[in-house]
């Protein structure tokens, strides 16, 4: 059967502008029969999303998005795991740790720079337990130190330079055994954002699949039509389902991308319902 879903969204339980309540109360409005909660590093959302979808009669997967740390950019969602302790709430809250070291050298590296941004502010806003570069960049742009949080990011938070204070990621092989011992479906985010020839990324899938690699975001609102159509023909070739999502933080957070509406198949989902 196929829905109407967006299977990639945030909320404030990370980087995103709305609560899971609010999200979810967005999604119904926009007519989505099926969303995924998917927040950085963290499930603190999902209880909250699945009882306000059962109110509003709105399927909610539970999902989330982990960074891997092979390349910047290599981000995999989980989705349909079950809830409570488990190797991928572990792994959550290693990420979580390693945030936590991270926010100091970020306070650090943007004193430097002559950017003196006060950490208790950033946390204020981040409200939610992850503290995420959105929050600084929210807290720089309302400072006025930029103009937009896209020039937080391109002068500051996604540089060469600032690579070398990142936090401590899991690989990916860690990071598909996590969601898959976890009873999860792997899914690879929005492969454009890596960058990567057609050649590149089909050694990639390649090597994904062999760590259980299930799925492919192929609808995501920056994939032009010729990726979008290269992504389905490796979905095809490596036996992967196919997923789509936004990628939705709120108009605040990323004012050009709103909820999407993609009409998928998601006989996938129910070998293990949420
Ligand atoms: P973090 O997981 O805390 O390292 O922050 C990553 C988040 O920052 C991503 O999920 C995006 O929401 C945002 N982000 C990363 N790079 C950029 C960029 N170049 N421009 C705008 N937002 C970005
Ligand atoms: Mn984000
Ligand atoms: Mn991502
Ligand atoms: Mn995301």
């Amino acid at each position: 059967m196929s829905f109407l879903a967006d299977l990639h969204t945030h909320s404030t339980a990370s980087d995103g502008q709305y609560t899971p309540t609010q999200l979810v109360g967005l999604a119904k409005q926009r007519g989505l029969e099926v969303l995924a909660l998917t927040d950085h590093d963290t499930m603190d959302g999902l209880d909250e999303a699945i009882r306000e979808g059962e109110r509003l009669g709105l399927r909610v997967i539970r999902g989330v998005e982990l960074g891997a740390s092979e390349h910047r950019n290599l981000h995999l969602l989980g989705y349909g795991f079950s809830a409570g302790t488990s190797e991928l709430s572990n792994l959550c809250q290693t990420m979580k740790r390693s945030r936590d070291e991270r926010k100091y050298r970020i306070v650090d590296f943007l004193a430097e720079k002559g950017v003196p941004v006060s950490l208790e502010e950033v946390e204020a806003l981040a409200g939610g337990s992850i503290i995420s570069r959105p929050h600084f960049a929210q807290v720089m742009a309302k400072r006025g130190y930029v103009a937009t949080t896209r020039e937080a990011f391109d002068r500051y938070l996604d540089t060469e330079e600032y690579q070398k204070i990142e936090r401590f990621k899991a690989d990916a092989r860690t990071c598909i055994g996590a969601i898959k011992a976890s009873g999860g479906m792997a899914c690879l985010a929005h492969p454009y954002q890596l960058g990567y020839s057609e050649k590149q990324l089909e050694a990639l899938v390649g090597q994904l699949k062999e760590y259980g690699l299930d799925a492919m975001e192929c609808y995501y609102p920056r994939h032009t039509r010729e990726q979008t159509e290269f992504y389905l023909s490796l979905c095809r070739k490596y036996e992967l389902y196919v997923t789509g999502g936004s990628d939705f933080h709120g108009e605040n957070i990323k004012p050009d991308i709103s909820l999407a509406c993609v009409d998928l198949n998601l006989d996938w989902a129910d070998r293990n319902k949420r």
